[in-house]
């Protein structure tokens, strides 16, 4: 199963994703989390990208595209993957295309007004990445992961002001994939406001029938 998990950030993709990780046995392949990885070993890309994620705006295609092409390469990938954060705009979306087709994209709805909130309280495991929300889904013990027991961080680009241009970002570059996959028949809306689980099980209902 192949899946694309569209949505504004704070919608839940990475969250959900790492869920269906588990359900699914198939990889979470988040360009975020890859542009993270660069930015803290202080590679070339690492050094572009940073600039970029500061600044709210997306990266340049052809180098986050070399690195979902190497990431689904990998030989767990065969039996499916689900892309979190890629594609991002129209022409992310035709050179996927060429990298292989996807089954379903998972779109997940929600109204603006609620992202800030989420995206400004979120905290994230340094060590496994892991999402947690200081409201919605607080970490057992503060500041540790659940899963890892590593350092929960607020990430740079989670302040109010990077916030803002990222959903402008979004609502210019992103939100036309909408109608894209919607043209293609491939988009399945998801109601992403009752919560993580029973946003969970309204994906699970969409993928059970694929
Ligand atoms: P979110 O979905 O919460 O905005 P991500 O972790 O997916 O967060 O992305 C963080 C930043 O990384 C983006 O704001 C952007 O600068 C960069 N980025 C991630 N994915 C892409 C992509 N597919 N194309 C270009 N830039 C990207
Ligand atoms: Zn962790």
């Amino acid at each position: 199963m192949k899946l694309i998990m569209l949505g504004p950030p704070g919608a839940g993709k990475g969250t959900q994703a790492q869920f269906l990780v588990e359900k699914y046995g198939i990889p979470q392949i988040s360009t975020g989390d890859l542009l993270r990885k660069a930015v803290a070993e202080g590679t070339e890309l690492g050094k572009i990208a940073k600039s970029y994620m500061d600044a709210g705006k997306l990266g340049p295609d052809d180098l986050i595209l070399a690195l979902v092409k190497e990431r689904i390469e990998k030989p767990d990938c065969k039996k499916g993957y689900i892309l979190d954060g890629y594609p991002r705009n129209l022409a992310q979306a035709e050179a996927m295309e060429k990298l292989g087709k996807v089954d379903v994209v998972i779109n997940l709805v929600l109204p603006m007004s609620e992202l800030v909130n989420r995206l400004t309280s979120r905290r994230t495991c340094r060590k496994c990445n892991a999402v947690f929300n200081l409201t919605a889904r607080p970490p057992k013990v503060a500041g540790k992961c659940d899963s890892c027991g590593g350092e929960l961080y607020q990430r740079d680009d989670d302040n109010e002001k990077t916030v803002s241009k990222r959903l402008d970002t979004y609502t210019a570059q992103t939100a036309p994939l909408i109608e894209y996959y919607k043209k293609k028949k491939l988009l399945r809306d998801i109601d992403a406001t009752h919560g993580m689980e029973n946003t969970l099980a309204s994906i699970v209902k969409v993928l059970d029938k694929i």
